[in-house]
């Protein structure tokens, strides 16, 4: 059966107006085609045809809206962005081919030489090295600062300043950014604020409520939820995400159909996984605080945080990732780490399954020394991005680890 556009049926997104992230996870941006399936089709499609060389021509002039080929749109990654758009409250999101990429795609879009881009030290690693490295050759330069330290934001602002770009809460470390103090800042320098909601997601927190002007995601942790695909987006207003956009359709870094359809499924039981992941991971840190072989334990949720406050405010949920200092340098947080037995040890995170990481020598280990001492990524800290599994078996694995330390 041939499928014609005037077949197609789209769910309005009206019909879903003023409901829950909760809801618009499960079915916003569905488009349905004219068999009507329940679920989200994937369309694995490289190009898109004409009824006539008449139509063609509409397509490409822009004067039809309409598909033409998938690096430009495609029916699964734009059920895709329309969902996240939804869920995050932005006007438009444009789906990209990795979470680096919707990096890459926002400073590409949105700054030219001469920019310069205030960045928080607590980000991704590879988003320090993409900025650091890479911006930096094409006459963008970025100065990192503390992500709760207002005064060095301030201090950092020049007349070139165009971007101030934060994770929060930070990785490993779990500090807090206060996201309304940052974007007016941003504001009234006439700078983007722009926000990698990555450990939240829409479901925990909606950085556009606090002045976010860009929202960005790594696609492959909690929105996948299950370690299966690497994707990101960016999601802005109409005019912002025209450029993002435009860019992407000339380079290309976009999101594969076959991907867009695993974090559509991922979508939809992302409310229910970050409950899960909340609860375990609140648990895990009040217990980890009373081991005596643990010396400080990070994670917003613990009223000893010094930003549980502003987390509260600005979160509906604390996450699931925390970090701790064992008591010792690296030759116990290895013991530690190799004593677990069931969780996995691995750099990822936002999984179903709990994952283990020594920071210092992996996610942070290309920083250099004095970088490593200002991010506070010590030899003796431990990251646990907290999973799904039942908490008493991840209690009994941890234990594991503390009894190798014993030996
Ligand atoms: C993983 C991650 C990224 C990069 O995403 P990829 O999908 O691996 O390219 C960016 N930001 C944060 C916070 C991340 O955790």
């Amino acid at each position: 059966m041939t499928f014609c556009r005037d077949e197609q049926v789209w769910i309005p997104e009206s019909d879903l107006e003023g409901m829950s992230v909760d809801t618009l996870a499960v079915r916003a941006g569905q488009i349905r085609t004219g068999q009507l399936e329940h679920s989200d089709p994937i369309f694995p499609t490289s190009s898109f045809v004409y009824g006539s060389a008449a139509q063609a021509a509409a397509r490409f002039g822009g004067e039809e809206p309409g598909n033409i080929y998938s690096r430009f749109t495609n029916p699964t990654v734009q059920a895709f962005e329309g969902r996240i758009a939804a869920m995050e409250g932005g006007e438009r999101a444009v789906a990209t081919a990795s979470g680096m990429a919707a990096i890459l795609s926002t400073c590409m879009a949105l700054l030219q030489s001469g920019d310069h881009v205030i960045c928080s030290r607590g980000v991704f690693g590879t988003t320090n090295v993409l900025l650091q490295k890479y911006m930096a050759r094409f006459g963008v330069e970025t100065t990192f600062v503390n992500l709760t330290d207002m005064a060095q934001w301030r201090a950092a602002i020049r007349p070139e300043t165009r971007m101030m770009f934060i994770e929060t809460p930070s990785n490993p470390l779990c500090e807090i950014a206060d996201m309304r103090a940052l974007a007016d800042l941003a504001h009234d320098n006439d700078a983007l604020f722009v926000v990698d909601n990555c450990f939240c997601t829409p479901v925990l927190q909606r950085p556009f409520e606090h002045g976010a002007d860009v929202v960005i995601h790594s696609a492959t942790k909690y929105l996948d939820g299950q370690g299966r695909c690497i994707g990101g987006v960016v999601v802005g207003s109409d005019k912002l995400m025209e450029e993002v956009y435009g860019f992407l359709r000339s380079a290309g870094p976009t999101m594969s159909p076959f991907n867009a359809w695993v974090f559509l499924k991922g979508l939809e039981t992302l409310p229910i996984r970050m409950r899960a992941h909340c609860d375990n991971a609140l648990e895990l840190a009040l217990w980890l605080e009373q081991q005596p072989a643990v010396a400080e334990v990070f994670y917003a949720g613990l009223s000893s945080h010094p930003q549980h406050e502003l987390a509260k405010q600005q979160q509906k949920g604390f996450g699931g990732v925390l970090s701790f200092r064992l008591k010792g340098g690296r030759e116990e947080a290895w013991a530690f780490i190799d004593g677990t037995r069931m969780i996995s040890i691995t750099a990822n995170l936002g999984d179903v399954k709990t994952t283990i990481t020594h920071p210092a020598t992996t996610t942070h280990g290309r920083l250099s020394p004095e970088d490593k001492a200002q991010a506070g990524i010590t030899e003796n800290l431990v990251r646990l991005s907290v999973g799904i599994e039942a908490v008493e078996d991840l209690k009994s694995d941890l234990e594991r680890g503390f009894r190798a330390l014993e030996k």
